[in-house]
């Protein structure tokens, strides 16, 4: 493989010119993109372990306890 001319910014995932890296500013827009970009992941597993949990003899018993909760507020 070649080496690219061009790199992925580690902070913001644009492709940087090799030569400007030290020069290269990151759009601030753009490296929150591209944070959500990367935690999406995160949240999507996060999300799974939950359902997963929740389908559980206890993850039933807190669903339950939670929802008791709420309904429970004044
Ligand atoms: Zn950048």
């Amino acid at each position: 493989m070649f080496p690219s001319r061009f790199m992925p910014c580690p902070e913001c995932g644009g492709s940087v010119e090799r030569a400007e890296q030290e020069s290269h500013a990151c759009d601030p827009e753009r490296r929150l993109d591209f944070r959500m970009f990367l935690l999406r992941e995160e949240i999507l597993s996060f999300e799974r372990q939950f359902h997963e949990f929740a389908d559980t003899r206890d993850g039933r018993f807190e669903t339950w306890v939670a929802s008791r909760t709420v309904r429970g507020r004044p």
